[in-house]
């Protein structure tokens, strides 16, 4: 979104991108933006406004709030409509708005089909407009004369070379959460140091290279996560490799608002349950969690994502009898919050995602199916069993079939720390003054914004993008 926004305001742009495609953290979302004022609003005709969301924000912050950078909560809550329409306008649609309790009006705009939808849409018209893209390219260094950045040195299968740059460098290189232990321990500290990040090409590059340039990091110590999430399918999903243009989006859309749930939902489950998180509640009720051994390790009741990071390859499986099951069916015992059918139960699981999910007669069986030594894991559920009292609100796992979901890890979804930043976009010294020629958007440039809830990190790559681009190329523009 910089790149096309800097380019739409007259620049000349270069894209570099370390990866072999473009894409990044904002491929493997699950495509939820937050916003007001937008055309979806106001064809359900929900009467809202920017000055309500960003009062509303403020609700999911509890005790953070102090931390918060409202003037960039400004700039997102009222950028964020335009945001929306220029994705539309590109082609990207969304279905929605939805709810999400404690905002006052349904917000959440979600991308059909796909998350991809938006790098795609966002790659074509940067190339329509000349955009020159490299990817397999990765920023190494930021040039820096007199003070100013004035160029990037940039590292590809043809080597090393530098790219000069007349007016700004946009640093747009998301987070850090799979950033080396000894740079996450400048801000971190426990489990977060111990486990890697969904997304492991995010590595802070952005942050490591703005503070070369004397910026520092804001809200480093914030992160979601330790978080357990199931792996991503072996595979990419038929969904995932969806057309994700309006002639395919739109007949899905259609067919949401007519088609019965029980035909919609293992379509969209195939996709939306990639990385989904298991709810705490299995282990309420009494499954358990087993590393790669079969051995339990950690009291499930007591924080269990903060424990997975130790385990032989960081892996676990939850493991239940029949009765546990049969109850995870309906609401409230869901398996996972799954935007687009709201919930997953256990039967989605077994339609969806056979890669996470086995059951066998006993314990022996469901070892062999999900790959982990049988005595080991007949031994953890009998000494399980036996440790129940009377008293104990948890009950044996007797009732077979028995269930396994996993394997999962305990991740850091992403980190919220990004450079300092001024309403401009413009990256701050330690000083607070700006470093000239050198900008930063989206997870790199969070500035302190706090992003609680669902749809707002999105709605700030797409919105700093917006604002950085058009910043930076006014700067290049004006004499
Ligand atoms: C599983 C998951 C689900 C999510 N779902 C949602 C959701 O529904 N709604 C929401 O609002 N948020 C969601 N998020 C968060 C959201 O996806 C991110 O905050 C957002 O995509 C960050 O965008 P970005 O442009 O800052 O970074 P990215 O999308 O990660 O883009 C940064 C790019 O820079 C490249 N790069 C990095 N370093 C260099 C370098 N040195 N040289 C060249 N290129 C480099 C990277 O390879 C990457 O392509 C989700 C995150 C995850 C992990």
């Amino acid at each position: 979104m910089a790149a096309l926004s800097a380019a739409r305001s007259g620049a000349s742009v270069t894209l570099v991108e370390k990866n072999a495609r473009l894409g990044g953290t904002t491929a493997l979302s699950v495509g939820t933006i937050c916003a007001t004022s937008t055309r979806l609003q106001r064809a359900a005709g929900i009467d809202d406004c920017p000055d309500s969301h960003f009062a509303d924000m403020e609700k999911f912050m509890g005790p953070l709030v102090e931390r918060d950078n409202p003037g960039l909560r400004r700039l997102l809550v009222d950028t964020v409509p335009e945001a929306i329409q220029v994705l539309e306008e590109l082609g990207i649609t969304f279905m929605g708005p939805l709810p999400e309790p404690p905002h006052s009006k349904p917000r959440l705009h979600a991308v059909l089909p796909h998350s991809r939808s938006f790098v795609r849409h966002l790659e074509t018209e940067c190339r329509r407009l000349g955009v020159e893209i490299l990817t397999a390219h990765r920023v190494t260094r930021l040039i820096q004369e007199d003070d100013a950045v004035r160029g990037i040195e940039i590292d590809g299968d043809t080597g090393a070379k530098r790219v000069d740059v007349q007016f700004g460098v946009i640093l747009a290189s998301g987070d850090f959460s799979a950033s080396e232990p000894e740079y996450k321990r400048k801000f971190m500290s426990g489990p977060l140091l111990s486990i890697g990040g969904i997304n492991p090409t995010s590595t802070g590059d952005g942050q490591k290279l703005a503070e070369t340039a004397g910026a520092e990091v804001v809200n480093g110590d914030l992160a979601w996560g330790p978080e357990i999430r199931f792996l991503a399918p072996p595979k990419p999903s038929i969904v995932s490799q969806m057309p994700t243009g309006r002639l395919a989006a739109r007949p899905l859309l259609a067919a949401m608002k007519v088609l019965p749930q029980w035909l919609l939902r293992p379509i969209l489950l195939r996709f939306v349950t990639t990385f989904l998180a298991p709810s705490l509640r299995l282990f309420e009720e009494g499954a358990i969690l087993v590393n790669r051994h079969g051995e339990r390790f950690c009291d499930e009741l007591n924080r269990p994502q903060d424990h997975i990071g130790e385990q032989p390859d960081q892996l676990a499986w939850i493991v239940f009898d029949d009765q546990i099951a049969r109850r995870f069916a309906a609401w409230p015992y869901f398996v996972s919050t799954a935007p687009g059918v709201g919930y997953a139960y256990l039967d989605d699981y077994a339609r969806s995602r056979p890669d996470i999910y086995a059951t066998a007669p006993d314990i022996a069986g469901l070892a062999a199916k999900i790959g982990l030594p049988a005595d080991a894991l007949s031994r953890s559920v009998a000494d399980r069993n036996a440790e129940i009292s009377t008293s104990d609100p948890s009950r044996p796992l007797t009732t077979g079939p028995f269930h396994a979901l996993g394997p999962a890890k305990s991740w850091i979804v992403f980190s919220e720390g990004g450079v300092r930043i001024d309403e401009k976009f413009r990256v701050l010294d330690k000083t607070r003054q700006p470093i000239p020629g050198l900008y930063a958007a989206g997870s790199a440039g969070q500035g302190g914004v706090l992003l609680e809830g669902h749809g707002h990190h999105l709605a700030w790559a797409f919105v700093s993008g917006l604002l950085a681009g058009r910043n930076a190329a006014g700067a290049a523009t004006s004499p």
